[in-house]
């Protein structure tokens, strides 16, 4: 492997996200005006934190004994956009906190490059636990643990959810398309009876971007935020590349 090809392609994706964006517009402060809700931010944080406490008890599958720390997900109760990734891995299982390794640095680079701050926006992950060897989810893992997902998306109410991958896309529009025929659109993910559905975007994991490092890769990761941002009327920043 040529070390230094990579790290330079590593480098220019960074700043695929970090710079040559300009803001066009006013910059969103950071509690945007979000849709009618029934309860107020306080309130969801002590329901959110009542559902942390439980995952830390959870024993509901096998990743309860591997693991080191639970990840129940962080970020804001009030938040518009919601990120779900599939599941924590080394990083994150060591610190407790979604996205904290590379692939969390270039979401963090993501959501600046939108405009935003990771305070902003709710980020999350299908499993809360990480599975041995960062393996694919298994079946019953996901059964078990989607019910906390739910109740963390039914209280969030966010009016976006971005699922980064095939299996978050897929736990959550239940369905076994790939990825490459599922991003790029507004799906409908349903919150259960009597509650609209929300917009969910699905688009490439941060993990599988950095492994496949390509110009078009990573615009089309740019290309779905833009939607996620029209789709919010919030200023959609441009490309201004030097
Ligand atoms: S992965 Fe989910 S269901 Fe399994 S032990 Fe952890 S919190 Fe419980």
């Amino acid at each position: 492997m040529d070390i230094k090809k990579v790290v330079r392609q590593h480098a220019e994706m960074e700043q695929f996200f970090t710079g040559g964006f300009a803001i066009k517009g006013k910059t969103p402060t950071s509690e945007p005006p979000k849709q009618e809700d029934n309860m107020t931010a306080a309130e969801k944080a002590a329901d959110l934190e009542r559902i942390a406490e439980e995952v830390s008890q959870c024993r509901k599958c096998s990743l309860g004994s591997l693991r080191t720390n639970t990840v129940p997900g962080e970020g804001n109760p009030n938040a518009r956009i919601m990120f779900v990734g599939e599941a924590p891995g080394a990083d994150e299982d060591a610190q407790g906190r979604p996205f904290v390794g590379r692939a969390g640095r270039l979401l963090d680079k993501v959501i600046a490059a939108c405009g935003l701050k990771r305070s902003d926006v709710f980020i999350g992950n299908i499993l809360k636990c990480r599975p041995p060897e960062n393996r694919d989810p298994a079946a019953e893992e996901i059964i078990s643990c989607l019910p906390y997902l739910q109740r963390q998306i039914e209280i969030i109410n966010p009016e976006i959810i971005v699922a980064l991958g095939a299996h978050a896309a897929r736990t959550l529009l239940d369905n076994t398309k790939s990825i490459g025929q599922l991003r790029g659109q507004f799906h409908e993910y349903y919150a259960g009876l009597g509650r609209p559905p929300i917009k969910l975007m699905a688009t490439y994991h941060t993990a599988y971007l950095l492994r496949n490092y390509s110009q078009q890769n990573r615009q089309r990761v740019w290309e779905d935020m833009k939607k996620v941002l029209a789709e919010l009327g919030l200023p959609i920043p441009e490309h201004g590349k030097k």
